[in-house]
């Protein structure tokens, strides 16, 4: 687990206005942040540059105390959980939970083991058999997950996990993410535009507008406001 510091962070495409300008945000080990804003306020940016997916213009990202800028994705370990899950069809959950561990050439006992504590904490144990396509939504969205926790990550981020579900799955799933990450304890970044998650996920919330930090707070301070 690891902590993840941002310091004036600016990314820059093309010529046009900063997608993200000069944000500095400090989330500690364990802590569970919510980053939220209206469409195009720069969430996702700041998310893929977090993972290393999109370069970083100018300014410092931290984690767990070392400057990872010039690190490839594979290099800052961290898991990132797409809201399309990027399932692999042709795959059984228990070879999609599986497949990180199979690229990094964990032994099998190793795979097994882990894989079926990660089904356990998922209560994926009955469908390890099967293949996407035959699983609910919810049942997709925790093989995804599955497959974060085997990484045994620094940390795990969120783009919009719950959007394409319908209102009682979201519900659910919210009460089983925030479940997951407190039992497991792990740093999370979680990008929503739903106020609900912002306001019952999260240990804090970061709220973006224009690139920039418009505010940090608690759910609680942010409720209370006038
Ligand atoms: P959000 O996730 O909050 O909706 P994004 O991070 O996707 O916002 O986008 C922030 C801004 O950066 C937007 O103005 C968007 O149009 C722009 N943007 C995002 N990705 C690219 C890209 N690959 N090339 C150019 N502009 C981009
Ligand atoms: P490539 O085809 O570029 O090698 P892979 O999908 O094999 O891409 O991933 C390479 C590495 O990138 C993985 O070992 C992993 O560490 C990292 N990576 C890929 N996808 C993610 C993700 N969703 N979240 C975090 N890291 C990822």
């Amino acid at each position: 687990m690891a902590s993840i510091e941002m310091r004036n962070i600016v990314k820059q495409y093309g010529d046009g206005f900063p997608a993200v300008n000069d944000v500095s945000l400090d989330i500690a080990d364990g802590e569970f942040m919510i980053l939220v804003g209206p469409s195009g306020c720069g969430k996702s940016t700041l998310l893929r540059m977090i993972v290393g997916l999109e370069d970083i213009t100018s300014g410092d990202m931290i984690i767990g105390g070392k400057r990872v800028n010039d690190k490839a994705p594979r290099d800052r370990n961290l898991s990132m959980v797409f809201q399309n899950y990027a399932l692999y069809p042709h795959l059984t959950v228990y070879e999609n939970i599986a497949f990180p561990l199979r690229l990094s050439k964990t032994p099998d006992d190793e795979v097994r083991r882990r894989v079926d504590e990660a089904a356990d904490v998922l209560e994926l144990r009955e469908h390890l058999e099967r293949k996407p396509a035959n699983l609910s939504g919810g049942q997709r969205q925790r093989v995804a997950m599955g497959r974060a926790i085997v990484r045994q990550a620094e940390a795990f981020l969120f783009d919009e996990p719950l959007s394409n579900l319908d209102a009682k799955l979201r519900g659910q799933m919210r009460t089983e993410i925030a479940r997951l990450q407190r039992r497991l304890g792990i740093t999370t970044v979680y990008v929503t535009h739903d106020q609900t998650e912002a306001m019952t996920l999260g240990d804090r919330v970061c709220v973006l507008r224009k690139g920039r930090i418009q505010q940090v707070a608690s759910p609680r301070e942010l409720y209370e406001q006038p």
